[in-house]
């Protein structure tokens, strides 16, 4: 396959995954953004700013230098979170995807300062996340100082809360990104739910090593 087959091929997928998270209801209006790395490349393509995922087609998405920062292709802005999501890859040889999503349950806890354990068996989906889930400095939406918090944050963790704002996942590809921030969220609602009626338990830590094994053997980033 060529470059421009897998930049193709990419633009499907994000278009995609972005679709496909609206309808789970991770994303309202133009928030939150997408990227992947394109294999063999310093680039990523990247989530133009002003879009809602619902309306957004393989074309609209921007190829963007990973060191640079610099648009390679494209007309449209760049998403405002550019910084955060080229630092990540720097920082994650291995990431090929980044979501970042402001869903309800995941700010509410952050905002109370609650780290979100995985408790359910939604976990079996997302097994990385056994390593537990970072929780960043605050920092304001679209700055370096959100970028560099958010990925110290993630130095050993595919998943983040980023206090009175959302979270931010990565993952092998942008499937298993989002997958990863789709888990997050039912994590954090089902912890929600369980301190309406008691003290959360989290699951009990063998089972929490044998999963972050597990992901390592089935090839998820980890
Ligand atoms: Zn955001």
């Amino acid at each position: 396959m060529s470059t421009e087959e897998i930049e193709a091929e990419l633009r499907e997928r994000l278009a995609k995954v972005g679709r496909r998270m609206f309808q789970e209801g991770l994303t309202h209006g133009a928030s939150g953004n997408i990227s992947a790395r394109v294999p063999g490349t310093n680039t990523c393509i990247i989530k133009p700013s002003g879009y809602s995922f619902a309306e957004l087609e393989p074309k609209h998405f921007i190829v963007v230098d990973i060191s640079s920062r610099q648009v390679l292709k494209g007309t449209e802005k760049p998403s405002i979170e550019t910084p955060f999501h080229t630092k990540l890859y720097r920082q994650w040889p291995g990431a090929g995807g980044v979501v970042h999503v402001h869903p309800r349950y995941s700010i509410i806890l952050s905002i109370v300062g609650k780290e979100v354990y995985p408790m359910g068996i939604e976990i079996f989906e997302a097994p990385a996340l056994a390593k537990g889930i970072a929780m960043s400095k605050f920092a304001a939406p679209g700055t370096e100082e959100l970028a560099d918090n958010l990925v110290e944050s993630m130095k050993d963790k595919v998943a983040a809360l980023m206090p009175h704002h959302g979270i931010t996942t990565i993952g092998k590809t942008i499937e298993e990104a989002a997958v990863n921030a789709r888990v997050v969220e039912q994590s954090a609602q089902l912890q929600y739910e369980v301190m309406l009626v008691g003290e959360p338990r989290p699951l009990p830590e063998p089972l929490l090593y044998e999963l972050v094994e597990r992901a390592r053997k089935r090839g998820f980033l980890v």
